[in-house]
């Protein structure tokens, strides 16, 4: 008998005997990564179908299966499926918002039909930016947003070790948010980007993830099922375009394209862009106070009396206290398993307003160095360390970055050693080391033998 005709909306678990007359909206591959070596595996392959009804359901396509299903399935084709099984949706990181799903097995039949302009291309459950603040850490379902991208910022390096790209978004109400692309998505981010012309971009990103970092502002952040829709042609978004586009033109303005902006932040939490006298002479509100400020300088000296690293709680970044050969962390209040050695170096700056003295910790001071303090440490072995600053750190001299640097009361009394939030090297600054010129006297630098695979 051949199967019925069905709606996704009239699915329940276990149901069976049913078609689905469906479009293939967006398939993806999940990965799992391994925190040791960041090497990434891949765990399925995920399809999301809508029906003409709009309703939507996810599918799982395990890899045994894969070859059986892909190249047939396609996003934008249109699909008639049987014989397939209901099942339980997953519990979290959902896509789709629903109690079910559905599973392939041997018997599911698929079959590619003719174009049908009943079945929509794109269905979107777009979260409003006001509502992003409840949904912190809330790992359920994953968050669609639409809005226009007024910035972006240079790829850096997280301090996961990870690349990412901030962008900004701005919704119908006037509110900003920033989204977090990692790796490959803030790659596809910087093609979509240069293929679209110079207009306004609007845009809907998929697959996110609410997160917040101490003292920093709420991020969406992107995971394997995000993507970037660039000025689609969906309703929802044509009229916020719309919408946009027509408040512009009664203020007698257009929309400007993307901005490019060497650090993203909200309008709230925007951070000025100083001098390095404007960092010596700042008032601190007070005493406790923290203030943070972007500040463009080369880089010319790294202090020789300063050491390069110290020894840290294995959880946190606190150094370690050590008393009667134990080791307490007294941020995370309590021993500590040991410890292990993270970057500290104290750099001369100077811009064309005067100098000063920053400190450059872990993973800011690893990006500029170019390998981590590990590998320096195991090849001058872990018996032979001392203060005297190794040959590839002085690499860092005459290089020229945007830092973001927090003063608190103990820089004051000419102690400065800013700490570095966060930095981006100025495109260019680095060429010359590039091309071998050498800035220390201790013979030459052990970058490439350091950096070379192992
Ligand atoms: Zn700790």
């Amino acid at each position: 008998m051949a199967p019925q005709s069905a709606l996704i909306s009239s699915l329940s678990l276990n149901k069976k005997d049913v078609l689905l007359h469906v479009r293939a909206t967006r398939i993806w591959e999940s990965f799992s990564v391994d925190k040791k070596s960041s090497q990434r595996k891949m765990l399925n392959t995920k399809v999301v179908f809508i029906d003409e009804e709009q309703s939507q359901i996810m599918l799982t396509v395990w890899n045994n299966q894969k070859q059986d299903y892909f190249p047939l399935l396609k996003e934008g084709g249109v699909y008639d499926i049987s014989q397939f099984r209901v099942v339980p949706n997953l519990t979290g990181y959902r896509i789709v918002n629903s109690e079910i799903a559905l599973s392939f097995d041997h018997n599911t039949k698929v079959i590619p039909k003719e174009e049908t302009e009943r079945i929509p291309l794109f269905k979107f459950e777009l979260t409003k930016f006001k509502d992003v603040p409840s949904l912190l850490w809330n790992t359920k379902n994953l968050i669609e947003v639409a809005g226009l991208v007024t910035e972006y910022g240079d790829p850096e390096t997280a301090s996961n070790g990870a690349k990412k790209m901030d962008i900004l978004l701005l919704d119908s109400s006037n509110k900003d948010m920033i989204v977090t692309l990692w790796e490959e998505k803030a790659n596809g981010f910087q093609n979509d980007l240069a293929a679209a012309d110079d207009g306004a971009a609007f845009v809907i990103i998929t697959g996110l993830l609410v997160k917040k970092y101490s003292g920093k502002d709420i991020v969406l952040s992107s995971g394997d099922a995000t993507r970037t829709y660039f000025n689609i042609d969906y309703a929802p978004l044509k009229e916020l375009s719309q919408s946009m586009i027509r408040n512009a033109r009664e203020r007698g303005t257009t929309i400007p394209p993307p901005r490019k902006k060497i650090f993203v932040s909200t309008a709230e939490n925007a951070l000025k862009v100083v001098k390095i006298q404007d960092i010596l002479e700042v008032e601190l509100p007070n005493a406790g106070e923290i203030m943070r400020f972007i500040c463009e300088a080369n880089i010319i000296n790294v202090s020789k009396y300063d050491g390069w690293y110290y020894n840290s709680c294995p959880k946190c970044p606190k150094g370690i206290r050590i008393e009667e050969n134990k080791f307490y962390c007294d941020a995370c209040k309590k021993e500590t398993d040991g410890y292990t050695q993270r970057y500290k170096i104290i750099i001369g700056v100077q811009d064309d307003s005067g100098r000063t003295t920053f400190a450059l910790l872990n993973n800011d001071a690893e990006q500029l160095i170019g390998v981590p303090v590990r590998s320096i440490i195991s090849d001058l072995g872990q018996d032979n360390l001392t203060q005297d600053i190794p040959p590839i750190i002085n690499n860092i001299i005459g290089r020229r970055c945007a830092f973001e640097v927090k003063v608190s009361s103990y820089n004051r009394d000419g102690r400065a050693g800013y700490t570095v939030g966060r930095l981006i090297e100025m495109p260019g600054s680095s060429t010359h080391v590039k091309e071998g010129e050498q800035h220390n006297e201790a013979g030459p630098s052990k970058k490439a033998r350091l950096s070379s695979p192992k």
